[in-house]
């Protein structure tokens, strides 16, 4: 598979990728809620298969993750994990390709924690709920 470019709103920021995973996941946990605007959605790969040029900023936002964006736009770029036993793993927002880069919604977790207003769903999307997602991940707790 080729690799695959996209960018922020303003375009300092590129991202390439090798072979992009074509399934989107997204997360209703409470820090994704906050910091994404409404929810997150992201595009799993391997760290050491991204390449990210320009002002990209960080913020750690659990003991297990930071989240990263363009320092001139704010665009939402990665979450990458930076401890336990997902590190080397990040999830690339998919808005920073072209049609999401081909990818489509398979799976949401902490699905049960939507806000009253709103939600995601799709015959094809897996709906994970807090309880079943923290059983398969004993290393979570409210923070992914
Ligand atoms: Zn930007
Ligand atoms: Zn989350």
């Amino acid at each position: 598979m080729s690799a695959t470019t996209g960018h922020c709103l303003c375009g300092a920021v590129t991202v390439r990728v090798e072979s992009l995973s074509d399934e989107i996941s997204a997360c209703f946990c409470d820090l994704c809620t906050r910091w994404g605007g409404g929810l997150q959605m992201g595009i799993e790969a391997p760290a050491n298969r991204v390449t990210i040029e320009g002002p990209l900023k960080t913020h750690r936002s659990s003991a297990l993750a930071e989240r990263g964006w363009c320092d001139t736009c704010g665009s939402s770029v990665l979450f990458r994990y930076v401890a336990d036993r997902d590190t080397g793993y990040l999830e690339l927002s998919p808005g920073l390709f072209e049609n999401a880069g081909g990818a489509r919604l398979t799976r949401v977790v902490y699905a049960d924690r939507h806000p009253d207003g709103y939600w995601l769903e799709g015959a094809e999307v897996a709906q994970v709920s807090q309880k079943d997602y923290e059983a398969g991940n004993p290393h979570l707790n409210e923070e992914c």
